[in-house]
């Protein structure tokens, strides 16, 4: 593809052509889920964009590699545990489950790697090491803190200085720092918080820390893209790039800083805090992951979602209407037609596309069809074959795909035999059933109402 791919980048506050650091090796970093609990909706947005902009890289670049890490050790997590009366790894190892399970009910791609927080703790603390060897960073009563004033750069993701920052956000207040502003690196474990031994006595590490060992390992000091949900950019992502950039003595981080927005409902963002949560899972039984995923894209990853049930609707009719002409054979994907998702991951713009691209098909030959496949294909979509997707429905109308087809049949012939009273009562036959059929330029299609 000779297309070039443009990102909003955080750290410019532009839209920017993407240029790798080295165009055979792509690399991608995206924060993953503190696995306190199963994902709601709210999180499944960053799971399905980011998916997508892995695509779209692949599509241009032979090796891309996309790291999201799990956060397993974490204040959260060890609340939970305690909570529900049950050990830490039981915990994680349950909602890793879960995680997983609602990362291929979205139909999204693994990553190329999945780190957990708690297989890294030794190169957390080679850094820490360093960081204090640097003069970065500083003990005081078994804790550990960066002492943010050191770096210059700070506060440059979220264009603000240092104490606008402060002032607009609940900074961890603690005897053991010089400075408000610094953040924990390390810090000493109670008697029955998951722990590990380190120079400074058995403790564990800050939570943004992590990041900063993971991405290094797998995608070098400096790499290309860095992805999240904007409720990261501060502290997290200002606190990755401190550490990451002290120990590592470089210029840069990440180049590119690619944040989604929130999901809302009624307005207010869908966030476990507000009480206003949809569980991925609640939908398993309900409906097809590809109608989640649809709704999930319907906006511009940079603007808010506001999720209701007519979203919902709206993606079921349209996705059902689509399975119209579903011929699962690879055609050829122009320029053209995946330019939206070239120019800042469009994805509504690239939605307007296929449905332009449907109507063709319905229209045209199995050319057009096999075209509207892989588009849909491309984005995750037609994951199912048309039995499949019909199933999620078998439930509510009784009736499978092959007695429609054979009804259907019957009704041709009967129209054939201009025995129209037989047409019409298997016409209305189909409508008890929930199926719509309808006579379009000399074929009959049919969905489900
Ligand atoms: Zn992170």
């Amino acid at each position: 593809m000779s297309k070039d791919i443009f990102l909003t980048n955080n750290l410019t506050n532009k839209k920017e052509k993407f240029i790798p650091i080295n165009e055979n090796k792509i690399g991608m970093y995206v924060c993953g889920p503190t696995v306190y609990d199963d994902p709601h909706i709210g999180n499944a947005r960053p799971l399905v964009i980011f998916d997508i902009l892995f695509k779209i890289l692949k599509s241009k670049f032979k090796s891309v590699t996309y790291v999201r890490n799990i956060t397993d050790v974490d204040d959260k997590i060890i609340r939970s545990s305690n909570e529900k009366s049950i050990p830490i790894s039981e915990l994680t190892e349950k909602v890793i489950k879960s995680f997983d399970e609602d990362c291929d009910f979205l139909n999204c791609e693994k990553p190329s790697q999945q780190p957990k927080a708690t297989n890294h703790i030794d190169l957390m603390i080679e850094m820490i090491s360093e960081l204090i060897k640097k003069d970065f960073a500083y003990e005081n009563n078994n804790h550990i803190y960066f002492e943010v004033k050191k770096f210059t750069d700070y506060g440059q993701l979220s264009n603000k200085k240092l104490e606008d920052l402060i002032a607009g956000s609940r900074v961890e207040v603690s005897e053991n720092k010089k400075n408000s502003e610094d953040f924990v690196l390390w810090k000493p474990s109670l008697d029955n918080e998951p722990s590990w031994e380190s120079p400074w006595g058995k403790g564990r590490p800050g939570w943004h820390l992590e990041c900063s060992a993971m991405s290094k390992k797998f995608l070098g000091k400096e790499f290309d893209i860095h992805g999240g949900g904007i409720d990261l950019i501060f502290p997290h992502h200002e606190n990755e790039i401190a550490q990451s950039r002290c120990v590592n003595g470089t210029k840069m981080f990440a180049n590119y800083w690619v944040h989604n927005a929130f999901i809302t409902m009624s307005n207010e963002k869908m966030a476990k805090s507000q009480g206003n949560i949809l569980k991925i899972k609640s939908f398993r039984k309900k409906i097809s992951g590809q109608v989640l995923r649809l709704a999930l894209i319907s906006a511009h990853y940079k603007q808010p979602l506001d999720w209701n049930d007519k979203l919902l609707d709206d993606c079921q009719s349209t996705i059902n209407k689509w399975y119209n002409v579903y011929l699962p054979s690879k055609g050829d994907l122009s320029e053209e037609i995946l330019q939206p998702l070239y120019d800042d991951i469009n994805t509504p713009g690239y939605i307007a596309n296929l449905h332009r691209l449907y109507d063709k098909a319905l229209k045209g030959n199995d050319h057009d069809k096999k075209t509207f496949y892989t588009a849909c294909n491309f984005i995750g979509l037609f994951n199912e074959t048309k039995e499949e997707w019909l199933s999620h429905k078998k439930v509510k109308s009784n009736i499978t795909e092959a007695e429609i087809m054979k009804k259907i049949d019957l009704r041709n012939k009967a129209r054939i035999n201009k025995d129209y009273k037989e047409a019409d009562n298997i016409r209305n036959y189909l409508l008890d059933k929930g199926v719509l059929i309808e006579d379009k330029d000399g074929k009959t299609i049919w969905k489900f109402k």
